[in-house]
């Protein structure tokens, strides 16, 4: 799950982490106060005005602007508030339709009163899952894209890896203190800063935290102006406060619905819908759909149940996307009788009525014969197989007659 920017800062002050402060409004209305109360709060004039989307890079599609008075800030918040913001991540692109903006971050400028002495660095947490073990990426090259970065000059970006037995200790937060380039007041502060951002990441079961810009104020603070906080949605369960942080508008809806359902699914840009039970048998589908060349519209997780209201709404989700051209529904019978999900699948399809795309059932386990003839006496438009070898071959029959 991901969080705002506004979100994610205050989730690191809560650690100790020291962020440029501000405030959210959702109206016009809102904005103007929240200009008012910040100023008395840090006694300058000037904010930013930054676009609240879960996607980055705002700054290049002018989500993020900088105000020196009260009639900049009316016009820059007016212009940001409802607009549909494109930047480089939101879908399509640059050239894609971009998002709604329904919130602005209000935020204190933090480069001032001495803009030439900032210094802007990079610094990232996450799991690196091949040496298992969380890692903290950094770089004096803040501010900019650090995937560029790394490519041009991948000197310039560092990794300091935690073992997860010891935790952070304190030599790798000066370590990294020290390749950053950073001295007296401002070194210390980064100790800190490294010290309680490994905390909140940890303490939040968090998979990802960049701080992009992190930076180094005119007087040596060390400052958190932008984050991207990703939570492990399996470890929500015991952090209810963030769960709640969750905004599913800016989430994918068809994703957001399938949820209600107590469905796993991922959308994907292939040809043919699959409905499996079981996260690693899904996978395998979705592999054998390669194979027979297709590929996977996508992940769908059924869960253990598979009954005929699950099928149902699984049916219907995976049909509202116009690229599908076949479905696959791959079963295990092993907790759930196969007869029982052949059933469901007959009766969800006659409920639907007219589905116009060829569906192949495989259904494997307990009753995998009796669910097979059940299937072929249906009438229905659908194709059984046991073997998902022969279910991988009506696919690819299938797709073939569509082309
Ligand atoms: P992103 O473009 O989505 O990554 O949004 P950021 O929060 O990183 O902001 C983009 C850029 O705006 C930053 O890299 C800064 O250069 C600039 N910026 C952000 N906050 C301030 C601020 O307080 N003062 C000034 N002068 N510039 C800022
Ligand atoms: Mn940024």
């Amino acid at each position: 799950m991901n969080l705002h920017e506004y979100q994610g800062k205050e989730l690191l002050a809560s650690y100790g982490v020291d962020i440029q402060r501000g405030k959210v409004a959702t109206t016009a209305e809102e904005a103007e106060a929240s200009y008012a109360a910040l100023r008395d709060e840090t006694q300058t004039d000037f904010v930013v005005v930054k676009a609240q989307i879960h996607a980055g890079g705002r700054g290049k599609g002018g989500g993020v602007k900088l105000a020196k008075n009260l009639d900049e800030f009316k016009e820059h918040s007016n212009a940001i508030l409802g607009m549909m913001l494109k930047t480089p991540q939101t879908p399509g692109g640059l050239d894609g339709e971009g998002k709604l903006v329904r919130k602005i971050l209000i935020a204190e400028d933090v480069y001032a009163p001495d803009f030439d002495a900032c210094e802007e660095m990079y610094i990232s947490i996450l799991m690196d899952r091949a040496k298992k073990q969380n890692v903290i990426i950094y770089s004096t090259e803040g501010g900019m894209d650090i995937e560029e970065v790394a490519e041009k000059t991948p000197d310039l970006v560092h990794k300091e890896y935690i073992d997860p037995n010891l935790g952070l200790l304190p030599f790798q937060a000066r370590k990294v203190a020290f390749n950053l380039g950073l001295s007296g007041a401002a070194f210390k502060g980064m100790v800190k800063f490294i010290s309680n951002l490994y905390k909140a990441f940890v303490g939040s079961d968090a998979s990802l935290f960049e701080i992009n810009p992190c930076l180094k104020t005119g007087d040596d603070r060390i400052i958190a102006v932008d984050c991207k906080v990703s939570l492990d949605d399996n470890a929500l369960f015991r952090h209810k406060d963030l769960a709640e942080l969750r905004d599913e508008k800016e989430e994918d809806p068809t994703e957001v619905e399938a949820k209600s359902y107590g469905l796993n699914f991922v959308n994907l840009d292939g040809n043919v819908g699959c409905m499996v039970n079981g996260a690693g048998l899904a996978m395998a589908t979705m592999d054998i759909i390669k194979l027979s060349g297709g590929s996977p519209a996508n992940f769908l997780d059924v869960g253990g149940t598979a009954d005929a209201a699950r099928v149902e709404q699984a049916f219907r989700i995976i049909l509202r996307d116009p690229n599908v051209k076949a479905i696959l529904i791959n079963i295990f019978g092993g907790i759930v009788r196969c007869d029982r999900v052949a059933n469901g699948v007959v009766d969800a399809y006659k409920n639907i009525g007219d589905i116009n795309v060829p569906i192949i059932v495989r259904l494997q386990g307990t009753n995998a014969d009796i669910a097979k003839q059940i299937i072929d006496d249906s009438g229905l438009e659908v194709h059984s197989a046991i073997l998902l070898k022969e279910a991988a071959e009506i696919v690819e029959k299938v797709l073939a007659k569509h082309q």
